[in-house]
């Protein structure tokens, strides 16, 4: 069974919504929807991690119940700045677990970045039987499993917000899930397609950082160049609609018009094309099973001339290949790829370590790993710390 049953239709009232990470690239663009459909949506709760600026101002707009700031200090500059109105305010993980739970949420938009802080809030909402509305991939590479169990536990939906997978489930919808042979997850190559692999040493974190086709907050931006991000969305994949490594492709596709495709068991391939723009995916996720008509911009024919297609490079991109590694190997093997990778990621926009130490300090910690085979939540914190723990170590020794 696939964590995507069939939705319950929405009543009428409005959507009772929880923006979870809405000071990020995500988050701001769930507001932005809201903002086109003022008679659809009821925010009750918005969270920050460190950003009190942005959300003082979103706070001051939306007028939810409650929000939450990612520490006990961060809190109490929110709630002097909020001291005026009702709103209540909360701090780190117990907040993000209260609002993601809460009675009068009805819908959960999963929009903080990383493990740590992603997966608690969205395991209560499923259980606490919420429509989960998932951008944080990290959350199910690491805890798929759970969160799969979560779903079946709490009578929760979850619906993907990631434009690969939104694409997927919008060409599934409607066909049995037997019949899908084969799922193309479409990559755009980010900025270094073209780039000979044997100038990798000079990346800089700007060019790094300037991805062709999609604005997206720091990390995913990094993942999208070293092609991790692909990866994590292969194994996003398989816990999303059910299916093995093997029926799981990536296509490298520059435009990033083809968001992905799903070839049927009678030989018919499905696609779901738009201009980039993650506002789309983000609505879907939350008027499944309607379309609400909206306004974002169109594709314009005139001015798409080709569709260009090719194999992904796993020598110049090793990031997509230990992904798929980590997939094989299942247990605790996803948890310490991506937490290897987060830690990675941070260090070298840190610039404390360079672009191809990526996925050197990643393979290095993979070869260390002792797998765990059927990891609890505490297990995978837990692997999760001694990668981290692994690559500081690596960038303070033999990387460099
Ligand atoms: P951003 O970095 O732009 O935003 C991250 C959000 O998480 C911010 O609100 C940030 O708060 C908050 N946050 C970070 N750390 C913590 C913490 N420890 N506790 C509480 N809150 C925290 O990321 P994106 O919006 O780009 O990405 C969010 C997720 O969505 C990621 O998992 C990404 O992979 C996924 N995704 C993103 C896409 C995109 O187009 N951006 C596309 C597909 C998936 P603050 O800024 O206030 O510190
Ligand atoms: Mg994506």
């Amino acid at each position: 069974m696939t964590t995507l049953e069939p939705s319950r239709v929405l009543n009428e009232s409005p959507q009772r919504l929880a923006v979870l990470g809405a000071t990020g690239s995500i988050g701001t663009q769930t507001l932005d929807v809201v903002r086109l459909f003022p008679d659809r949506f009821d925010v009750r709760a918005l969270t920050c991690g460190a950003n009190v600026d942005l959300l003082t101002e979103q706070a001051r707009e939306f007028r939810p119940e409650i929000v939450v700031a990612g520490s006990a200090p961060k809190a109490k500059t929110l709630r002097h700045r909020l001291s005026s109105l009702d709103i209540e305010v909360l701090a780190g993980e117990e907040g993000l677990r209260h609002v993601a739970a809460r009675d009068d949420v009805d819908s959960v938009v999963a929009a903080v970045v990383g493990f740590t802080a992603g997966l608690v809030p969205v395991l209560a909402a499923l259980r606490a039987g919420k429509r989960v509305a998932l951008a944080n991939k990290e959350t199910m590479v690491v805890g798929g499993d759970l969160v799969q169990e979560a779903v079946e536990e709490g009578d929760g939906e979850l619906l993907p917000v990631d434009s690969e997978h939104s694409a997927i489930f919008q060409c599934i919808a409607g066909e049995s899930e037997q019949t899908v042979e084969t799922v193309v997850l479409t990559a755009s190559g980010g900025p270094f397609r073209t780039r000979p692999a044997n100038t990798f040493d000079d990346v800089t974190v700007d060019e790094a950082l300037n991805h062709p086709n999609w604005s997206m907050g720091p990390k995913i931006t990094i993942d999208s160049a070293t092609m991790m991000n692909k990866g994590l969305e292969v194994i996003e994949a398989r816990w999303l609609f059910d299916l093995t490594v093997d029926e799981i492709q990536v296509l490298v596709h520059p435009q990033s018009i083809v968001h992905s495709m799903v070839a049927f068991a009678d030989g018919a391939v499905k696609a779901q094309l738009g201009v980039p723009d993650m506002k789309v995916p983000i609505q879907y996720a939350l008027s499944y099973p309607s379309r609400w008509p909206a306004p974002h911009e169109r594709l314009d024919w005139s001015e798409v001339s080709r569709l260009d297609f090719e194999q992904p490079d796993t020598d110049k991109f090793p990031c997509l290949q230990l992904a798929y590694d980590a997939l094989d190997a299942g247990g605790t093997a996803p948890a310490v790829l991506n937490a290897a990778n987060e830690q990675a990621v941070s260090l070298f926009l840190e610039e404390e370590i360079a672009f191809v130490d990526i996925p050197r300090a990643i393979e290095d910690v993979m070869d260390q790993l002792t797998l765990n085979g059927t990891p609890t939540l505490e297990d995978l914190s837990d692997a999760d710390e001694w990668a981290r723990e692994c690559v500081k170590e690596l960038a303070a020794t033999s990387l460099n």
